[in-house]
C-alpha cells in the first residue's frame, strides 16, 4: 500500500432535492418575513422567472412557478403592496392549482454533520450556480448573463435572512453591470465570488468540520482546472496572500458539466 500523503478526496454531488428544498425554503420562509413593496415584488418576480425558465425541473413545478408569475403580475398591475397574508395565500393557491407541494428541508448533498450546519445556504449556492449554467444552456430563456446575476443579487439583497451575508454579497456585486456581459462571465463571476466567501469562512466557527471550506473545485474533482497541482500551484499576490492559479477554459467546462441537468442527481434522501 502506498504511504504517500494525498489530498483529501473531497467530492460533492449536485442533488435535485437540495435545489428544490432551497427554492421551497426561499419562497415559504424567507420571502414572507415582511410585507412586500413594489421593488420587493419586482425582485421576487425576477427570481420566480429565473427559476421557471432556467431550472431543469418537472412540469408541476414549472406550472407552479408560472402561476406565481401570473399572480405577481396582477399585483404589480394593481399597484398595491403585498401583505404576508396575501402572499401566503398566493403561494398556497399556486401550488394547489399546479398539484404541486413545495418541500423545504430535504437536504442530501447539503446535509450537515449536525443539524445546525449547511442546509439552506448550501442549497441556495447550489441553486445559484445551477441557474448561471442552465440559463446559459437554454437559449430560449432569453435571459442575458447579466440578468441572471441581477436576479440572484435581487433575491439575496431583498430576501436572504442572513444579514451579514447579504451585506457582503451586495458589496461584492456592486459592479456586476460592468463586470458581467456574457453567460460565461456570469458563471465565472459567481464561482469566483463563492470562492472568496469560502476563503473568508475557512476558519469560521459556522463551518461544518466534516465539510471544510475549500477553493472549489478541489483537485480531486478537477485536477486540470488548476494550472498546476504542485505546491507552486499558488502564487503570491500584491497583498502577500496566496492564490490558486486556475486554468479558466478548463474550469468553465467543468462548471458547465458539474451543474448541467445530466449531472444533477435525482436520488431520494436515504
Ligand atoms: P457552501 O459554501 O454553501 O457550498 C455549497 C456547495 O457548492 C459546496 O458543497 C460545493 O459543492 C459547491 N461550491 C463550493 N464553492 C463553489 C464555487 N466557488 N463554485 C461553484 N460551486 C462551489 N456565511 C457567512 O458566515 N458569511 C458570509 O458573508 C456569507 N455569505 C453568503 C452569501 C451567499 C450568497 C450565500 C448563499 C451564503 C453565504 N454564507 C455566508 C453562507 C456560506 O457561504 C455557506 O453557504 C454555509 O457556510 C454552508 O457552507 P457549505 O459547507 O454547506 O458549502
Amino acid at each position: 500500500e502506498s504511504t504517500t500523503t494525498q489530498e483529501p478526496q473531497l467530492v460533492s454531488e449536485v442533488n435535485q432535492l437540495d435545489i428544490l428544498s432551497a427554492v421551497g425554503y426561499s419562497l415559504k420562509r424567507e420571502v414572507p418575513k415582511k410585507d412586500l413593496n413594489r421593488d420587493d415584488i419586482t425582485a421576487l418576480q425576477h427570481w420566480v422567472i429565473l427559476l421557471s425558465k432556467c431550472l431543469p425541473a418537472r412540469l408541476p413545478f414549472k406550472t407552479f412557478l408560472r402561476n406565481m408569475d401570473r399572480a405577481l403580475n396582477e399585483v404589480q398591475d394593481s399597484q398595491r403592496m403585498l401583505t404576508t397574508t396575501d402572499y401566503m395565500e398566493m403561494l398556497r393557491k399556486s401550488q394547489e392549482s399546479a398539484d404541486f407541494a413545495l418541500i423545504e428541508d430535504q437536504w442530501v448533498s447539503c446535509a450537515g454533520s449536525k443539524s445546525w450546519y449547511r442546509g439552506f445556504p448550501c442549497g441556495l449556492w447550489t441553486t445559484f450556480h445551477t441557474l448561471t449554467v442552465n440559463c446559459a444552456a437554454r437559449d430560449l430563456s432569453r435571459i442575458s448573463g447579466l440578468n441572471v446575476l441581477i436576479g440572484i443579487r435581487g433575491f439575496v439583497t431583498r430576501f436572504f435572512g442572513c444579514v451579514h451575508c447579504r451585506e457582503h454579497f451586495a458589496k461584492m456585486a456592486k459592479y456586476i453591470r460592468s463586470e458581467v456581459q456574457t453567460h460565461d462571465d456570469g458563471i465565472l463571476w459567481l464561482w469566483e465570488g463563492h470562492n472568496k466567501v469560502n476563503a473568508r469562512l475557512q476558519k469560521d466557527a459556522s463551518t461544518d468540520p466534516v465539510h471544510p471550506k475549500i477553493q472549489f473545485p478541489p483537485p480531486s474533482m478537477c485536477r486540470e482546472c488548476r494550472s498546476s497541482t504542485t505546491p507552486e500551484d499558488t502564487i503570491k499576490t500584491g497583498t502577500g496572500k496566496e492564490e490558486t492559479k486556475w486554468n479558466k477554459p478548463v474550469l468553465l467546462h467543468f462548471l458547465r458539466e458539474h451543474y448541467s441537468p445530466d449531472n444533477i442527481r435525482v436520488k431520494e434522501r436515504s
